[in-house]
């Protein structure tokens, strides 16, 4: 019997709101943030003691009442996320809900291409979906969940479907890179090249530096307006890049393994004696963004995705993947083998990304194997010539990387 769980994703689209839905969207708020102030006076921050709290209060705010139990569930997530926040000893401000919003989970229809937002009294507000949106909820299997509007004019519908977990024979090894992505285990590596992130990054920070103009709102305008292409940009290729882990990962029955990067960001910090370019490159890459897009992308097809401890990916770049001994750096004057690592044992140089990804892999193998049992057989792969594939992430399509899964050129 294989195992299913339900797989959320979501889909945005803009549309022209009415000043009733705009007046909502603010009753909405007003509602989270009176929830919000009751919540912190009493010391309550569970769904159900901020219901029986607040309920009585919003009785005579005018909107349907499902509305009024969405703020306060709103409003108990804020609590709680504080709460942890607080218990883990990061600073927090006293909450706050900014941006008017409306959410429910009940009491919306989707019929023939149109949201039905309900108003109360069984009138609704229709909103026309556009035809990406409408391919993606007639999709096999799904159902949707809830919609969000939010921003002023955009709504976001939330959808769902059951998945069979696919039953992994193999497991591939992530290493994050600055320059490359690389995917594998001992039989076969993909190298995602991703360097035109950097170069993205780089044009950005000359871009912002050229203006002179000694003005902070009109700097910080600039910074948001070249930061938001940016991250569009790097975004749009990291999801090329996870998509295609996803798929090829679906196709040879793999699971997907990371290793934990939390703190990454901390290796690159001012007072670390690194250079502030150097930092600025480092601190560009978003590492933690292609994780999860891969984890949401992979629970949607039924992959597994796993992420190793600390101490179990310590040393993943310092021991050769196939004999277990310790590899040698190359020479600093070496230019041939830049980047690479030397086994003295199995004489042979190797990428230090492939040996990064291919321990990855083989030490997920493991947890797997001791997991549910005899899938892990298949890890061992003995084969003495690993193909390596490069693959250029910005020109990324699917039928590419088809191709070159299929006819590797070594
Ligand atoms: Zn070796």
């Amino acid at each position: 019997m294989p195992e299913t769980a339900t797989a959320v994703k979501a889909v945005k689209q803009s549309y022209p709101p009415t000043p009733e839905i705009l007046q909502m969207m603010e009753t909405f708020r007003q509602m989270v943030n009176d929830c919000l102030r009751a919540g912190l006076a009493n010391d309550v921050s569970s769904l159900k003691k901020l219901s029986k709290l607040c309920y009585p209060a919003l009785s005579k705010c005018p909107i349907a009442s499902y509305y009024k139990l969405h703020a306060i569930s709103k409003a108990a997530g804020i609590l709680a996320n504080r709460k942890q926040s607080i218990k883990r000893g990061y600073p927090t401000k006293t909450p706050h809900m900014k941006h008017p919003l409306l959410i429910s989970s009940y009491g919306f229809k989707v019929a023939n291409g149109i949201l039905k937002v309900p108003l109360g009294d069984r009138q609704y507000f229709d909103i026309s979906l556009n035809s990406y949106v409408k391919n993606i909820l007639s999709g096999p299997a799904v159902t949707v969940r809830s919609f969000t509007l939010a921003d002023s004019n955009t709504v976001s519908i939330c959808y769902a479907k059951e998945v069979q977990k696919i039953e992994c024979t193999t497991a591939f090894g992530i290493d994050r890179n600055l320059a490359n992505v690389t995917c594998g285990n001992q039989d076969r590596v993909i190298i995602f090249d991703v360097s035109q992130a950097v170069k993205v990054a780089e044009n950005t920070r000359s871009v912002t530096r050229s203006f002179r103009r000694n003005d902070v709102r009109i700097r910080r305008m600039i910074t948001d307006k070249y930061g938001r292409r940016r991250r569009n940009r790097v975004h749009q290729l990291v999801h090329k890049v996870s998509k295609a882990m996803v798929q090829d990962a679906k196709q040879q029955k793999a699971a997907i393994v990371f290793e934990d990067i939390t703190f990454i960001r901390k290796l690159y910090q001012r007072g670390n004696g690194q250079g502030r370019d150097y930092r600025g490159r480092m601190n560009s890459w978003p590492f933690h963004e292609l994780k999860r897009q891969v984890e949401y992308k992979a629970a949607w097809e039924g992959v597994k995705v796993l992420t190793l401890t600390k101490g179990k990916t310590r040393g993943t770049s310092q021991f050769c993947p196939r004999c277990g001994k310790r590899l040698q750096e190359a020479e600093r004057h070496d230019a041939i083998h830049k980047r690479q690592l030397l086994c003295a044992y199995c004489k042979r140089w190797m990428d230090r990304d492939v040996v990064a990804a291919m321990n990855v892999a083989r030490k997920g193998g493991e947890v797997f194997h001791r997991s549910q049992g005899p899938a892990g057989e298949a890890m061992k792969g003995n084969s003495m010539t690993t193909v390596i594939l490069r693959v250029d992430a910005g020109k990324l399509s699917r039928r590419q990387i088809d191709g070159v899964v299929h006819q590797p050129k070594t």
